[in-house]
Parts: C-alpha cells; structure tokens; sequence
C-alpha cells in the first residue's frame, strides 16, 4: 500500500518537497470497519489551506501522516452497515491505494448508472458546490445575468452549464486560456474571456454590458472587485472560493469598492457545501436528468498513479486542469 504524506507545510506555493510517498501494509478491518482498493481520488482547492496549521472549518493535515480527501473505491475486505466486498464506496480517505474506512462513514454508489469517477465530479461534491451555489445561496433566477470566474474548472463549468439550463439571460465566464475560453463557448457559455488578457474589469464590461445580477465567485480578489463593480442593484453574490490568494503570503489588495454594496444594496454571502446536503436528492435528479438527455457536459483531469497525486494537486492550483482535476490511484 502506497500512500502521501505531508512532509512539510508550504509556505506561499507548494512544492513537491512538501509531499513524501510512503509504503505501508495493506490494512486488515476491524468491526465495523472496510477496506476500499481506492479507484479514484480527488484533490480540490481547500486542500491547500488545511496545509497551514491554522484553525478553519476543516482541521489542517498532520505532518507525516497520510493526507486526505474524497475518494470512491471497491471494497476488499471487511462487512459492514449494509456494505459488503464488491460495493463501490464513495469515502474521504484519498491520498492512498487502500483505505481504512468506518463503514458509517462511507456511501454505497451504483457504479452501473455512472463512471465511477463521475461521482468525484459531476455527481459528487464539486456538482452539488455549484448547483447549492448557484440556485440555493445566490437564488438565480430566469432572465439574469450570471458571471462565474474559474470558469473552466470543475465547480465553474457546472455553474454555466447550470445557470443556463434554468433560464438565466446571459452567462459570462473567465477562465485562464484561450484553450479554456474556447470550451466555455462549446458548452454554452454566452461570453468567456481570458484573466490575463487584461483588466477583469474591462473584459467583464464588454461581456456583460447589462450589468451582472448574480456573481459566482471561485477567485476573489481582482475577480471579486470587477464583479462588484459590474452588479446589478439588488445582485447577489455566492462567494464560493478565492482561489487567487490560496498562495499567497500577504493580505490580498482588493476589493477596493466594498462601499458599492450600500448603494447597489448587493448580496455577498460565503457557503460551505456541506450545509447543503438537503439539496443532494434533487441535484442528483437534475444532473442525471441532463446527463442523460445530453444537455450537460462535464470535463475530467485524470493523472496516473498514486505517486503522481502532488503533482495532480500542483496542476491543479497552476490552472493545468480542465473540468474536475482526479487521480486515478
Ligand atoms: P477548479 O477545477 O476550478 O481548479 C482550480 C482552478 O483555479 C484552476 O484550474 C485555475 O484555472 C484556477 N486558478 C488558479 N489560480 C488562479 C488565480 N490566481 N486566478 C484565477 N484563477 C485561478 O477547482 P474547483 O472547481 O474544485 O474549485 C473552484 C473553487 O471553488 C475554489 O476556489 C475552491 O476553493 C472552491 N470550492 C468551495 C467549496 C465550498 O463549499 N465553498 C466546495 C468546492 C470548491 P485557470 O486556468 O482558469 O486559472
């Protein structure tokens, strides 16, 4: 059994320095208890802050002990809770080729109505972040104007995709590639422009020259500020992510215009998926529902082999993925 630890704590970028490939036994269950031959695994953004030990929503990763995260897997041994050898299980031990899992706190999936690793991406966390986000915590409605930054990434490509197929007037999207831009305008989007073409602000004023009623942000920063000063009165932002300072080591410089949500009487309020779980049902109708008639397309990152995961994880903070970013283990 491989797995990664967490050597070092990075300060600003990561490197692989900060991550150590380790070789343990493959582990034997106790009561209660399974053990899953992880198939997939994922690594998401808010694993960078449990990097640094500070206090958060989520405790920061142990140094010299194996990371973790989402992850589905076949069970090998062990029986429990309703779960057997030969289920597929979704759990939150990633970062290894065989978990040790309390069978309560696994979930049994059907791996004949989806991919396996669908259930990492479009019907799993990153899905449910964009569709709570969107419909649930900024109340999107028919006829408005959405903007979504990190557009191209797995929680951004389902927000467009989303937001258009409940009506919304327009959908505006960045990302950070012409290559990105390109499939936001394949899947729908009504207008995408690349981050490093020039100011956020311009660009978003030329795609969205109506204002913006709904911001969904995965940025922050110079995203953040251009959004604020292109919403709507009476918009609303869902402040999903703020990927722009995961790395940084100083306070970021913007938004400068917070006053605008006096006058413009905005929304910006922050969310947690996991408060979100009493939408699962209804998600999973909606998106196996597009899924089937094809009117939703969802994009995959998939890196070989536990050894790769660092460098899946520093992909993915660099923009080097399009859709959800997964290792296969
Ligand atoms: P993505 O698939 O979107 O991958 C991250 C992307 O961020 C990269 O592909 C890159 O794309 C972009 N990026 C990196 N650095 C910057 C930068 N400086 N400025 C602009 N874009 C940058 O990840 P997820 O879909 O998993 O997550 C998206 C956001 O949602 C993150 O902020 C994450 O923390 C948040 N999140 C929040 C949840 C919640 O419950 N609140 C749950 C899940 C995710 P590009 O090439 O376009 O730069």
């Amino acid at each position: 059994n491989r797995e990664i630890h967490l050597a070092s704590r990075p300060q600003g970028w990561p490197t692989a320095d900060n991550f150590r490939l380790v070789e343990t036994e493959v582990p034997t269950p106790g009561p209660g208890q399974i053990v899953v031959r992880n198939q997939f695994m994922s690594v998401d953004p808010y694993m960078r802050g449990r990097m640094n030990d500070v206090k958060s929503y989520v405790p920061p990763f142990a140094l010299d002990a194996p990371l973790d995260g989402g992850a589905i897997g076949e069970v090998v041994a062990g029986e429990a809770d309703g779960i057997a050898v030969g289920d597929t299980v979704l759990h939150g031990l990633g970062w290894r080729e065989y978990a040790l899992v309390d069978a309560k706190a696994a979930r049994k999936v059907d791996p004949s109505l989806a991919p396996v690793s669908a259930y990492l991406s479009v019907l799993g966390m990153t899905g449910l972040t964009a569709y709570a986000g969107l419909l649930d915590v900024a109340a999107m409605k028919p006829g408005e104007t959405v903007f979504v930054s990190g557009a191209a990434g797995a929680v951004g490509s389902m927000v467009g995709q989303i937001a258009k197929l409940k009506g919304a007037g327009r959908v505006v999207g960045s990302a950070g590639s012409k290559a990105k831009v390109e499939r936001l305008e394949a899947l729908g989007f009504d207008a995408a422009f690349d981050y490093h073409d020039g100011p956020v602000k311009d660009a978003l004023k030329a795609a969205a020259p109506d204002g913006v009623d709904v911001y969904f942000d995965n940025v922050g920063g110079e995203h953040l500020e251009a959004a604020i000063g292109a919403m709507n009165v009476h918009g609303r932002a869902a402040i999903c992510g703020m990927i722009a300072q995961y790395n940084s080591t100083e306070p970021p410089a913007a938004p400068r215009n917070l006053a605008l949500v006096i006058g413009k009487r905005l929304t910006l309020r922050g969310f947690l998926v996991g408060d979100h779980g009493n939408l699962r049902d209804q998600f999973v109708a909606d998106m196996a529902g597009w899924l089937r008639d094809g009117k939703l397309s969802y994009d995959e990152t998939v890196i070989d082999g536990i050894e790769n995961a660092p460098e899946a994880f520093l992909g993915l903070m660099r923009g080097e993925n399009l859709g959800k970013m997964l290792v296969r283990v």
